[in-house]
């Protein structure tokens, strides 16, 4: 008997039901082309939306930020001072998105949990779609606030629960704005009137909408026409931006009370200089450009096209995400075992992260590609279907 027992008990475990994750090794920048377990692949899986990962624009930015202003921030901004570069970001960001205000976080995640217990608490009813992020899920849990899960884009169900609950104090909407697994999009405008009718907050998750809808990539607000509307937009800077942070941007009253109660903006510190000085440089190319989210579009709309010819069915997606869905885990796994050794790297996505008979291998897009890279890739996804009998 060890005291470790039931850990190493929950790992066998993991392994004979198929869902012990295994996680490959990248040994090169993410580009079209990256190297992962030592062989050079296409990859198709990463959330590298724009190419941003890997840009000599971002790459020189944060080199000269850690020539200029060292390699960490070594404070929690509250405590002893935040840079002058994340207000810089900070103030970017807004002008990006047309909100009056923004305020940087370690990530995505990191902004969803400072968020959502800062606005709510027990006296406060949340109404979250049954589809959202992990992160809005933790963030929803930190706080004693009553949680109502509504059916999956389901505007009525929401405006139902709103009725429902018309007497509570405070009520916030949160939805992703792009969901990740099947990349559709939420019904924003729907639920912006559903919130100005019974005056709650509308928070929106951009992660997957960032660089990637609206104007220039401005994301879901922008691409709804919803400027204005809803209070709170929170953003990741990990994934069409390339780098690592998160954000909230939105109302000024809101932006600066997260400074003042945003947990992880107190407790713990800032992102490095190199990360926003990439950070940066990110949000000045795509306001001088909108070239590589066109660029985006078009490969997402070339490639969907033609798996469709193949015969593959590849969802309701909206966006550049595109699920091809395979059915059952196993048909994934091993689709996905076969794409790599054809030189493909496209990971197998299945239960508990998609529904039991969901499963699939959910291929990302970015701008990176060639025309090339997507003929190829197109080529191997018919040998491999034809092959497993999926098409
Ligand atoms: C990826 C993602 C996050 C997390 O963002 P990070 O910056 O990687 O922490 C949060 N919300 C949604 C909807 C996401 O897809």
């Amino acid at each position: 008997m060890s005291k470790y027992d039931f850990i190493v008990q929950e790992l066998e475990g993991l392994k004979e039901q198929g869902l012990y994750n295994i996680i490959r090794t990248i040994e090169s920048p993410v580009g079209a082309w990256t190297v992962v377990d030592g062989r050079r692949v296409l990859n198709m899986c990463s959330n590298n939306y724009l190419g941003f990962a890997n840009d000599p624009r971002l790459k020189q930015a944060a080199i000269k930020a850690v020539e200029e202003y060292g390699v960490g921030p070594a404070a929690v901004r509250s405590i002893a001072g935040t840079m002058s570069l994340h207000r810089e970001l900070e103030r970017k960001l807004a002008e990006f998105k047309g909100t009056e205000d923004a305020v940087s976080f370690q990530s995505g995640f990191c902004a969803n949990l400072a968020t959502i217990p800062a606005l709510v608490g027990k006296e406060g009813v949340i109404f979250t779609d049954e589809l959202n992020h992990a992160s809005i899920i933790d963030g929803c849990r930190l706080t004693k606030a009553q949680r109502v899960i509504y059916p999956h884009r389901d505007v009525d169900a929401l405006a139902k629960a709103l009725e429902e609950h018309k007497d509570a104090p405070k009520k916030l909407i949160v939805t992703d704005g792009v969901f990740s697994m099947d990349g559709d999009l939420a019904p924003l405008p729907g639920i912006v009137e559903a919130a100005e009718r019974y005056d709650a907050l509308v928070m929106v998750d951009d992660a997957h909408g960032e660089g990637v809808l609206g104007s220039h990539g401005r994301g879901i607000v922008d691409h709804f026409g919803l400027h204005g509307r809803v209070d709170i937009e929170v953003g990741t800077l990990s994934k069409a931006f390339g780098v690592v942070g998160g954000y909230v941007a939105g109302k000024r009253e809101i932006v600066e009370y997260l400074r003042q109660r945003g947990r992880p903006f107190l407790f713990s510190s800032a992102t490095t200089p190199a990360d926003v000085a990439a950070c940066i440089a990110a949000v000045d190319v795509l306001m001088e450009t909108d070239e590589p989210v066109r660029k985006l579009w078009d490969n997402a709309r070339y490639f969907k096209a033609k798996m469709a010819e193949l015969g593959f069915d590849t969802g309701q997606s909206e966006t550049p995400i595109t699920p091809v869905m395979l059915g059952e885990a196993k048909t994934a796994w091993e689709f996905s075992k076969r794409l790599f050794e054809e030189d493909i790297f496209a990971q197998a996505i299945a239960y508990p992260t998609v529904p039991k008979g969901k499963a699939r291998i959910r291929v990302m897009i970015s701008a990176v590609h060639t025309k090339d890279d997507l003929d190829f890739a197109i080529d191997k996804f018919a040998k491999v279907g034809r092959a497993l009998g999926v098409i």
